[in-house]
């Protein structure tokens, strides 16, 4: 449902065909987890877009999110430890996202080039790190500052270095210091300065993960931009807001303005050697998108007539629900019911 939103504001980009238009040379199927009792499609193109596409997004950021866990375990074996580096800059409600993203890029850049910065990360033992860029928005807050982009960057540290210096004290000395090259930092790229209390932020990555049950660190970082914003709102906010409520403009301009901005741009980045020294493949977006589930099995296929008038009556998650909660009989009533809807489809 929130896909079919997405490409209402995406006209022609592959988001709008994601999971409409069928995979040259295949057919239409309908496959279903063993394990999640969870329906999908096999047979159709998917977009592999992790900020556009809610549907990919959420295939992607589970596949990254179990890389991540491979990573953080094996370091973790190997004698290290994890921190969490949180970065933002100052940002106002006039500021285009464009624009933030290219200045806080260009702060990052200094932030690893300098001296300083560098030494607190040889004192932390950091062997590396990945880095994960997420934006919210602030238009339904008293306050509204606009576009909030910021990066969270998993450190993978305790390197060479004795972890029992790893306390209290000593965190708040690092973020300290880091604090004060990280504004210096963003006043040279043209942001402003960060507040002490916001700028920057240095977790202890035993204790920040953000919710007590299942949410940890590995979550925080490929899901941050799918999941329900606790301050202002992600984009998918953006996509619920207008499923709610269709005269919410701003929530499709806002839509479209950040999936024009982002396409193209890594949600995740590992930093060199990282995944080769724990062994973790590299695979792209698009692959991981187009992934099947191994433990599935397939319930039935869907003719391309039959795949017009799901098209037409805006069914594509009707079936999968279908599917899913009553099996194939169900959904063959339902593509009874709905026969003669669509007409031909342009595709290949
Ligand atoms: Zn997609």
């Amino acid at each position: 449902m929130l896909q079919s939103v997405a490409r209402r504001f995406l006209p022609n980009s592959r988001t709008d065909k994601c999971l409409r238009l069928r995979t040259k040379g295949k057919e239409i199927q309908v496959w279903q987890s063993t394990e999640y009792k969870t329906a999908t499609y096999a047979g159709l193109q998917t977009c592999g877009s992790v900020w556009a596409c809610p549907v990919c997004a959420a295939k992607i950021a589970e596949r990254r999110r179990a890389e991540v866990v491979a990573a953080m375990a094996a370091h973790k074996a190997a004698g290290g430890c994890m921190l969490l580096l949180t970065l933002t800059a100052p940002h106002q409600r006039t500021d285009l996202l464009v624009d933030l993203l290219a200045k806080q890029a260009l702060a990052l850049k200094k932030m690893f080039a300098d001296n300083t910065c560098r030494k607190v990360f040889a004192e932390m033992g950091v062997l590396g790190q990945i880095r994960a860029l997420e934006v919210t928005h602030g238009r339904l807050s008293e306050f509204n500052n606009g576009w909030h982009p910021h990066h969270h960057l998993l450190l993978f540290a305790g390197s060479g270095v004795d972890l029992a210096r790893f306390d209290e004290a000593q965190r708040k000395d690092w973020a300290a210091r880091l604090y004060l090259r990280w504004a210096a930092c963003c006043e040279g790229a043209g942001l402003g300065t960060p507040s002490f209390a916001h700028g920057l932020k240095l977790d202890d990555g035993s204790k920040a993960a953000r919710y007590v049950s299942k949410w940890g660190l590995e979550d925080e970082i490929t899901k941050g931009h799918t999941k329900k914003a606790i301050h202002g709102e992600t984009p998918f906010d953006f996509l619920r807001a207008y499923l709610g409520d269709r005269s919410d403009k701003q929530a499709g301009a806002l839509f479209k303005e950040f999936a024009e901005t982002f396409k193209g741009k890594q949600q995740l980045r590992w930093s060199p050697g990282l995944k080769k020294r724990y062994a973790i493949g590299e695979s792209t977006d698009d692959e991981l998108a187009a992934q099947m589930d191994d433990q599935a099995a397939m319930l039935g296929t869907i003719t391309l007539e039959q795949w017009c008038d799901v098209l037409a009556d805006d069914g594509r998650a009707t079936v999968l629900m279908l599917a899913a909660n009553g099996g194939w009989d169900a959904v063959a009533r339902y593509l009874q019911a709905i026969s003669g809807k669509g007409q031909r489809p342009r595709t290949s």
